[in-house]
């Protein structure tokens, strides 16, 4: 290998520019849950018994429910919403 070959293969070609996307999605959501109102946020006790079992559920898959797509932090923090299994987990 030539020199200016090695030295070209340490350049940063941006190959985890789909992660850097992903940390700012989940910046987005985190505030997004963050500002809630009262009004449409579920009680913090509600909020991380429903993550409890949520994390310990077979349909959670890299944060999201595989039953409904959602990012179980975004679901589990909104009171109106219920766990989409047949039989409700929460
Ligand atoms: S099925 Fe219910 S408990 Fe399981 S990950 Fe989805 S929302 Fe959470």
């Amino acid at each position: 290998m030539e020199k200016d070959e090695k030295k070209a293969l340490r350049v940063c070609r941006k190959c985890l520019l789909y992660a850097e996307d992903r940390e700012e999605f989940f910046r987005k959501l985190e505030a997004y849950i963050d500002n809630l109102s009262e009004e449409d946020r579920a009680s913090q006790e509600t909020y991380e018994s429903r993550l409890k079992t949520c994390a310990q559920c077979p349909n959670l898959t890299d944060g999201m429910c595989v039953l409904c797509g959602c990012y179980v932090e975004l679901r589990a923090a909104l009171r109106a919403r219920r766990c989409p299994d047949v039989a409700r987990r929460w």
